[in-house]
């Protein structure tokens, strides 16, 4: 990571259900107001004489509804709900997974199933209560027996996620696992290497860090996430 402070000390390890102690977070270099600069990707923004009504969209809820009706990618044949995501329109940090799950399918609402439930406590660690953050996924739509999204079906539904940012308009986007990093960043690279950078999608600092899910499967994760994640925290105090 190109920061300094962030290499463990007073960091530790976020157990389920534990809140960290207040200890001292990652210090940007000194005198870094901003972000180092990492990748950067400019997508497409709106054009104003746009017919296009993802562009057109003017609040989130347009966005949900036309999420609802999409069918722009075979994902629409196997879903139960859309899950076009949920949170404050005006938060400050947009969280983006990677896709629906099988919990998720059936209620419409992201991050609700175990992985939900450990990035909820995530959160709560760095004082940011689930409904003060926007919470969304790079496809809308549940993959069969929760494989990874293919690259047609991230590509149909990118634009929205794009427009969500747009109107959130957040001061960070955490971004969890490599298919969000990745799909975000426009690359290939390793979630590894993606996490030794603070990147900036249009502007906005965006953090890299590993997927619920994934320190679910592997505790020895948790402390780099958590270490992210208070990276994430102190851009939104900057
Ligand atoms: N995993 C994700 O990436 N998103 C969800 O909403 C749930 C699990």
């Amino acid at each position: 990571m190109i920061l300094t402070g962030s290499s463990g000390v007073g960091s530790q390890e976020l157990g389920v259900g534990e809140t960290p102690a207040p200890t001292s977070v990652a210090t940007p270099t000194p005198n870094a107001q901003l972000p180092a600069p990492g990748v950067s990707f400019d997508p497409p923004s709106t054009d104003l004489f746009s017919t296009d009504p993802i562009q057109r969209a003017s609040s989130l809820t347009d966005i949900a509804q036309l999420i609802a009706v999409c069918e722009k990618c075979g994902l629409c044949s196997g879903r139960t709900k859309t899950v076009p995501g949920e949170g404050l329109a005006t938060a400050r940090l947009v969280v983006v997974g990677e896709g629906p799950g099988k919990t998720e399918d059936a209620t419409g609402r992201p991050f609700v199933g175990r992985a939900g439930e450990l990035l909820t406590k995530i959160l709560a660690a760095i004082d940011l209560p689930r409904a003060q953050v926007f919470i969304c996924n790079i496809v809308k739509c549940r993959p069969p027996e929760n494989r990874q999204p293919q690259f047609d079906e991230i590509a149909a539904c990118l634009p929205f996620l794009y427009r969500q940012i747009e109107l959130v308009n957040p001061k960070v986007i955490l971004a969890m696992g490599s298919t969000a990093a990745q799909s975000l960043l426009n690359t290939r690279q390793s979630l590894g290497s993606l996490r030794d950078h603070i990147h900036r999608f249009r502007g906005i600092p965006l953090v890299v860090t590993y997927h619920p899910a994934a320190l679910l499967r592997n505790p020895n994760w948790k402390r780099p996430t958590w270490d992210d994640v208070r990276i994430a925290a102190r851009l939104l105090e900057a």
